[in-house]
């Protein structure tokens, strides 16, 4: 679409970050957002519809229930979170607050499609670091850089980690710089670096309740950093939209964290259902990453990244394929139940199977 002759020139050049899609046609296995496959726990559902009756009020802009009970979870002081419109509302905050021309951005050049966009929104230079051929970070890399670092850990869409001790060196080697932390995905197996945040003042770990917490809808994310950078982003809050988390939204993440166990449990599953699917693809064939987040990132010698996404969009599966040249033969798929890791798999072997029918083998 081209832009309105109103739109402002400072944005004439930014190209959105494209969200996987939601289709409405069809019903699909939707594994291709990285969403949980199992419901919110019964208490958030309830706490949802209690809620509703109370939503001729505004919310609380301090967000003091939820901030005071995800400061309980991670045994912090309250000034070190903040609360946010998913996980994607505190990282521009961040760009918002603390980069520019002069702190500019470094991340790798495999890695969530957002970070790029929010530099470009708030008109902040990036530089990209390639990943090591066997798509891991060298942490090396981010060592002394003198530049803010984003990096997310597990890093997507690849799965991998860095261990904490890797997130320490590059924090303490980049004093004058914040170093972002995303760790969307850090329950499905990763180590949080929160606890690091007491020790270092430029160090912000993000996290969100949209995967391991069954809350992609309910827009649910935070921060935890020292309190004089909470104050900045919440400056920043303040200064976009100081109710920024719904009603809603906040009794839902309470009751969510009340229910603990439930959601680790379900990343418990979903963590066994990723090894299990790993293996089999490996059995197919695939080359499969190791991976510490919700989804694999698999390629086949078989068949192009490009034709298995479109094949098992045709059988009612949906996964994501990326067309950045060097990860278009693989895709990301989101591990949900076994049952819809079975349905993946049946699928594959259909396509892997008329494939070779076709070539004569
Ligand atoms: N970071 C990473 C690495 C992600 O993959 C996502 C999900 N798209 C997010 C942050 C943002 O998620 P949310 O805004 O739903 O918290």
């Amino acid at each position: 679409m081209t832009m309105s002759k109103f739109f402002t020139e400072r944005l004439a050049s930014l190209e959105a970050y494209v969200p996987g899609e939601q289709p409405r046609d069809r019903k699909y296995i939707k594994l291709n957002t990285n969403e949980s496959p199992f419901p919110p726990s019964p208490s958030v559902i309830a706490a949802a519809e209690e809620e509703a009756g109370r939503l001729q009020l505004y919310s609380d802009p301090e967000c003091k229930l939820i901030v005071d009970k995800l400061a309980e979870l991670y045994g912090v002081d309250p000034s070190m979170v903040i609360v946010t419109n998913g996980s994607d509302e505190v990282l521009n905050f961040a760009f918002m607050a603390f980069f520019d021309e002069h702190r500019t951005a470094l991340f790798p050049d495999i890695t969530y499609g957002f970070y790029p966009v929010f530099a470009n929104l708030n008109r902040v230079p990036y530089e990209e670091v390639p990943l090591a051929p066997d798509f891991s970070i060298n942490y090396k890399d981010y060592l002394g850089v003198g530049k803010n670092v984003v990096i997310a850990n597990p890093n997507a869409p690849t799965g991998l980690s860095l261990s904490l001790s890797e997130i320490e060196e590059i924090v303490a080697s980049n004093p004058d710089n914040v170093v972002i932390i995303d760790e969307a995905y850090v329950d499905f197996g990763g180590e949080s670096a929160y606890r690091l945040c007491e020790k270092y003042n430029n160090l912000i770990v993000t996290g969100t309740f949209s995967k391991s917490r069954s809350l992609a809808g309910a827009r649910l994310g935070f921060g935890i950093a020292c309190p004089e950078l909470i104050r900045d982003l919440n400056t920043v809050r303040y200064s976009t939209n100081p109710y920024n988390v719904n009603r809603m939204t906040m009794a839902c993440g309470y009751r969510a964290i009340c229910d603990n166990d439930y959601y680790m449990e379900n990343c418990r599953t979903v963590m066994e259902n990723r090894e299990y699917t790993r293996d089999k693809l490996i059995s197919l064939g695939f080359n499969v990453l190791p991976s510490d987040a919700n989804f694999l990132f698999a390629e086949s010698p078989d068949v192009s990244g490009k034709e298995l996404y479109l094949a098992l969009k045709a059988r009612g599966i949906l996964v994501r394929h990326f067309s950045k040249e060097r990860i278009k033969n693989f895709n990301r798929i989101t591990v949900g139940t076994r049952a819809e890791m079975d349905a993946l798999l049946d699928a594959v072997r259909e396509i892997l199977g008329d494939k070779n029918e076709t070539s004569g083998n």
